[in-house]
């Protein structure tokens, strides 16, 4: 399914649209919501959001995001095009505070920022171009097993390559809008000790895959945004 597919990566949706795209991204999020088990309102929440959406924006630059809750109990989070944020109602719930809120949708925010999921769509192209090679090498199994891997090994360099800028730019973000920049670590470390649901689709860790060195890396930055304490 063609929308299912295009949810294996927080990044890996649909890019940006023209004019003319705008009723398939409305139609992408209607579709994204059903899926989903619909919107979860609680005005606390929405106002929440609200807030942190606009300290987040602020500090990058004032492009401004929507910031919407899916009523599934799978911690996940998407972007849909047009600045829209989502985080399922089962990921607000592993997190701790509000600085760790503020680090997922900062690091979601960043995915938008850099154009992650044109740059996923780019590949993808790329890749159907590259079927015509495929059948070219046919009928040798070993030359279209090479092209096979080595278009799946493109698209998982891109995404760890992604998950790490876009972790940057989140503790980059949550400094300058005076969240605690740890609270990506926090989060991580949380999500790295949990397992998808059995027979989940989708969850958190399969739409951000985790490098062995992403949560070492994100600590790393962390530290050099860390207040000098006076002895
Ligand atoms: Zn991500």
């Amino acid at each position: 399914m063609m929308v299912l597919s295009g949810l294996a990566g927080c990044q890996a949706v649909n890019p940006g649209p023209a004019p003319r795209e705008q009723s398939e991204a409305d139609a992408f999020r209607r579709r994204l919501v059903q899926e989903s088990g619909g919107l979860y309102s609680n005005p606390e929440v929405s106002r929440e959001l609200a807030e942190i959406g606009k300290r987040l924006s602020e500090a990058a630059g004032g492009r401004p995001m929507t910031i919407l809750v899916l009523n599934s109990p799978i911690p996940d989070a998407y972007i849909a095009p047009g600045g829209y944020i989502y985080l399922t109602r089962g990921l607000l719930a592993l997190t701790d505070d509000e600085s760790e809120i503020a680090a997922v949708v900062a690091h979601e925010m960043a995915h938008i920022l850099s154009g992650h999921a044109e740059a996923r769509a780019r590949l993808g192209r790329q890749a159907a171009i590259s079927s015509a090679d495929i059948a070219a090498a046919l009928p040798d199994s070993d030359r279209v097993r090479a092209l096979l891997a080595d278009a799946s090994a493109q698209v998982a360099d891109l995404s760890r390559q992604q998950e790490l800028e876009a972790d940057a730019m989140a503790i980059q973000l949550l400094a300058e809008a005076e969240y605690d920049p740890a609270a990506l670590v926090r989060f991580l470390k949380t999500m790295q000790s949990m397992d998808a649901p059995p027979g989940a689709r989708r969850s958190y860790n399969t739409s951000h895959p985790l490098p062995s060195d992403r949560i070492e890396r994100a600590e790393a930055l962390t530290a050099s945004y860390q207040p000098e304490v006076a002895e």
